[in-house]
């Protein structure tokens, strides 16, 4: 079996990362649950993402530490070389190169409607022309490997659609070739930060990291926004306005949840005993990712072989895109002489 012919016969899947900060719960819920889930069923790339953080105001001397960071969090949390390609974006060049290809067919128009474009660009003073076009690498991220399925949270499903959009563009101009991948997103939803408004998302610190201890999970959470109603101890609460609530029934173990919900509506617990459990739920499901993740920090070139392998495993599926999306856009001129 060579390279290419690698898993075949599964459904192909291919998601991606940004290495601009710490892995947080959203991105875990949103996301990384069903990237560990899926590596049996499908063929999975999972790629880290970096030449879309360059996007960002991070500085250049922190990405390489942030992106072998981000592979021993994905690694942490059960992604597995074993059983999946993880690689850095960056490795493969033919994601840049194909993403010009599909700027010739990406409409201008519907990357200026896209929700992430509006709310990212109002941090630019002069928006740089990358971020309107992200998404057009990112559907080049995706269908170079010809993917059928992209898990991701909700905040990317309109990027699923342009990616979707493309493929069947591209194909009506230049033949049959590039499916177009369904987006995968859990029942979640998009997961609200710890100021109980926003998206949680690394770039704006309103996160939780599925790495933090003990004490830095209760540094952040005890600071989480209840209901803005609820000012006394004992004012009664409304559970279904509460973010914490809302995240409790996702991370807690089911048979607190009741005693939960009643004990707020009823004013009987207060929003910091109810965060102090709500801590207590996630120290819990996070401590196994940061026993792996200290081991892995402590054996780094096990993760840059694992970075290397993938990525030479990812280079062979792309190349072969690339060729033919290069050779049906009439620009393998030599060979067609
Ligand atoms: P950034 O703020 O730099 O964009 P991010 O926190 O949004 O970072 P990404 O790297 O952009 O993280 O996204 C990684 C994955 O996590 C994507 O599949 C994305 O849909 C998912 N994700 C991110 N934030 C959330 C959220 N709040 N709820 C659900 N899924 C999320
Ligand atoms: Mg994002």
């Amino acid at each position: 079996m060579n390279e290419t012919d690698y898993g075949k016969s599964r459904k192909r899947v291919l998601s991606g990362i940004q290495p601009t900060g710490e892995v947080h719960l959203g991105n875990y819920l949103g996301a990384l649950r069903q990237w560990v889930h899926m590596q049996d069923e499908y063929e999975c790339f999972y790629s880290i993402v970096d030449q879309h953080a360059i996007l960002g105001e991070g500085d250049p001397a922190d990405l390489p530490a942030r992106t072998l960071d981000m592979a021993i969090s994905l690694l942490a949390v059960g992604v597995d070389p074993e059983r999946c390609t993880l690689f850095v974006q960056s490795d493969v060049r033919e994601h840049v190169e194909l993403a010009w290809l599909f700027n010739t067919v990406a409409p201008v128009g519907d990357l200026e409607r896209m929700t992430q474009y509006k709310d990212k660009s109002q941090r630019y003073d002069s928006t740089p022309v990358g971020l309107l076009n992200y998404p057009v690498l990112q559907a080049a991220d995706i269908l170079i490997y010809r993917a059928d399925a992209v898990p991701v949270g909700e905040d990317q499903r309109q990027h699923l659609e342009l990616t979707r959009d493309i493929a069947r563009k591209w194909n009506a101009r230049y033949g049959e070739y590039f499916p177009e991948p369904d987006a995968i997103i859990p029942e979640v939803g998009r997961i609200k930060g710890l100021d109980g408004e926003a998206k949680m998302s690394k770039s704006l610190g309103n996160t939780v990291s599925i790495l933090a201890d003990e004490d830095e999970v209760w540094g952040r959470v005890r600071s989480a926004v209840t209901d803005p109603q609820r000012v006394r101890r004992d004012d009664p609460g409304r559970p279904e306005v509460c973010n914490v609530f809302t995240l409790h029934k996702l991370m807690t173990d089911p048979s607190l949840i009741p005693d939960i919900e009643e004990q707020c509506r009823f004013g009987t617990r207060g929003c910091v005993d109810c965060k102090r459990i709500f801590a207590e739920s996630l120290s819990r499901r996070f401590a196994p990712f940061r026993e792996r993740a200290e081991h892995l920090r402590a054996h780094p070139d096990e993760v840059r072989d694992v970075l290397e392998a993938g990525a030479e495993r990812a280079r062979a599926v792309a190349r072969e895109t690339l060729d033919e999306a290069r050779s049906r856009m009439g620009l393998c001129w030599r060979s067609a002489l």
